[in-house]
């Protein structure tokens, strides 16, 4: 028999399978012998009072064998003799827009100016290390994007909504942990995020869609108001007329010529501001109002909103056990970020505080 509980247990009991076990067994009037498997299905830690509880949903499985579930990845047609269709970009929006072509038999034919997730690693030393910006190879430009070794934070405080489930459900297709399908704020870390995008990267070509990289798109070839397809800086062509822009915030250059050539693109909000980093352990001190966090509770975060002078004010991309990287695209610019590994096993934390600008 499955039994579906709530619970709110503290650390201890969310993070030792056996208490927990008991406290379940408690839950559900069983012997906890009787209880084959606890499988979590939602988890997220209430610090609002002195004492932090861990708010849980599982199913039980009493006298009933458990079989895990692992979400299979869409079983992809071979597209390699399907409609063409050019995506600028290798970032997140262009690797998830191949795939979904790839699903309704389209072919996706990725132009990406950045190098592979392997040969990005050299220029992030560089920029790290020595400070020197290649523009074409950074935080930012490459295989995976500004995504790549962005933190894996995959939760927002947008109202919109897509298929965020489905889009779960991929990534761990792809190789993310499971724990991203259960807790409340999920993570992934950027030290498994380069294994995941390389893995989509695979499955793409596995199935007759292409990756180009080192292939910076500089022109459109319209004629009169639809497009036939684009022009590389090395002067290539790739024809087609269906492309999906998917070049993110930095690609400038190609904001400046969408504007020259009077393609319609729209100014949205967007917030500007500065990172702040502290000691985690102050943070920890603060939220979870101990000393020390223990063995149990994840490194803290937290999340400020206000309004001052009639503008928002916030914190953005919280980072805890992180580190603050250096994300600009060209020479002499400063701009920052900040990531951490999938343990968030740094002392330190940082976060963007914003204020917001409208158009
Ligand atoms: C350090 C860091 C940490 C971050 N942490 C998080 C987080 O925790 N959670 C979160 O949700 N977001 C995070 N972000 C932001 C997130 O990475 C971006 O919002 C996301 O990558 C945007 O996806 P995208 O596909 O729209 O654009 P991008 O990721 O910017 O991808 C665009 C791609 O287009 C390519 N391109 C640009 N111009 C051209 C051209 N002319 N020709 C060919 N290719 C071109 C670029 O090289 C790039 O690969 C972080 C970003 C950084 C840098």
């Amino acid at each position: 028999m499955r039994k579906e509980i709530q619970l709110i247990v503290p650390p201890d009991v969310a993070g030792d399978p056996d208490k927990l076990r008991r406290q379940v067994a408690a839950a559900a009037k069983v012997d906890p012998d009787e209880i084959r498997h606890v499988e979590i299905l939602r988890r997220s830690v209430d610090a609002r009072s002195r004492r932090v509880k861990v708010n849980l949903k599982v199913r039980v499985y009493i006298n009933e064998p458990y079989q895990p579930e692992k979400p299979q990845l869409p079983d992809y047609p071979n597209v390699s003799g399907g409609r063409e269709v050019i995506i600028i970009g290798a970032g997140p929006a262009g690797l998830f827009a191949a795939l979904r072509l790839m699903e309704l038999g389209w072919k996706p034919v990725i132009l990406e100016r950045g190098k592979d997730v392997k040969a990005r690693i050299r220029d992030i030393k560089a920029l790290n290390v020595d400070h020197i910006v290649d523009e074409d190879s950074n935080y930012c430009f490459g295989e995976g994007g500004a995504g790549t070794y962005s933190d894996g934070k995959l939760y927002t405080r947008a109202k919109k909504r897509g298929d965020v489930r489905r889009i779960l459900e991929l990534l761990v297709g792809f190789g993310a942990t499971p724990d991203i399908l259960v807790d409340a704020h999920p993570h992934i870390g950027t030290n498994k995020l380069p294994g995941i995008i390389a893995a989509m990267r695979e499955c793409i070509r596995a199935h007759g869609g292409e990756i180009h990289f080192e292939s910076r798109v500089a022109d459109f070839l319209l004629e009169g108001d639809r497009i036939r397809g684009v022009r590389l800086r090395d002067g290539d062509v790739f024809r087609s007329d269906r492309v999906i822009l998917a070049a993110g915030h930095s690609a400038r250059d190609l904001f400046r010529l969408l504007h020259r050539l009077g393609i319609a693109i729209e100014l949205k909000p967007l917030a500007i501001g500065v990172r702040v980093e502290h000691e985690q352990q102050l943070i920890d001190r603060i939220q979870y109002s101990c000393e020390d966090r223990g063995p149990y509770l994840p490194p803290a975060a937290y999340s400020i909103v206000r309004q001052v002078g009639g503008r928002g004010v916030y914190s953005f991309c919280m980072c805890p056990g992180g580190v603050i990287a250096p994300c600009a695209t060209s020479p002499g610019e400063i701009v920052t970020n900040g990531w951490s590994s999938s343990r968030r096993a740094r002392s330190t934390a940082n976060s963007g505080i914003v204020v917001e600008l409208r158009p």
